[in-house]
């Protein structure tokens, strides 16, 4: 195993979650990066796994739009998250926090290069690599849906005004009661 300070990265990050209510800066640098496998981690993100960057020895995080809500998931830890949008944020301990890679704004510049609760791994997770796959674009099925769509995930940058003013906010719920009414 490598010194964990190896993989520590200097910097400024930021990210946040998909709605936009949420932002964070972390000024560096971050610790490690790992994906935890426990059950626990399961669950507070709904994935095979947790993916998580230690912020431990960051100089700084703030939250720079909205706060992150809290879920005391057991005595000593808390799992941060967006109410609106349910994007998960922190893994805090009493020793310090982590923050999800994949909310940062460019987590791919973010490594891992450790793996716990390994007690809980799911059976498949060794194969996904393996499993065929396609680009979004050459989903032909998809095209139609793919030419009407309209993103509403906040942009991997941060923004003055969110959301824009020029868009028209609307649920999917509306949308479909509209077709169904007409
Ligand atoms: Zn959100």
């Amino acid at each position: 195993m490598s010194d964990p300070g190896s993989d520590r990265m200097p910097g400024r990050f930021t990210g946040g979650c998909q709605c936009g209510a949420v932002r964070f800066a972390v000024e560096g640098p971050l610790g490690p990066a790992s994906i935890c496998h426990c059950r626990m981690c399961q669950k507070a993100f709904g994935g095979f796994f947790a993916p998580l960057v230690s912020v431990r020895e960051a100089r700084k995080v703030t939250w720079t739009r909205g706060e992150r809500a809290l879920y005391q998931s057991s005595n000593l830890v808390a799992r941060g998250f967006c109410a609106s949008c349910g994007t998960p944020l922190t893994y805090e301990a009493p020793d310090g926090m982590a923050m999800a890679i994949g909310a940062f704004d460019d987590p791919g510049m973010i490594t891992p290069t450790l793996q716990y609760g390994l007690e809980a791994k799911l059976p498949y997770v060794d194969h996904l690599a393996d499993l065929s796959g396609t680009r979004t674009e050459q989903d032909i099925a998809a095209t139609a849906f793919l030419a009407d769509i309209v993103s509403f995930q906040h942009p991997d940058h941060d923004t003055a005004v969110w959301p824009p003013e020029s868009v028209t906010m609307q649920h999917p719920d509306q949308l479909e009661t509209r077709e169904n009414d007409a």
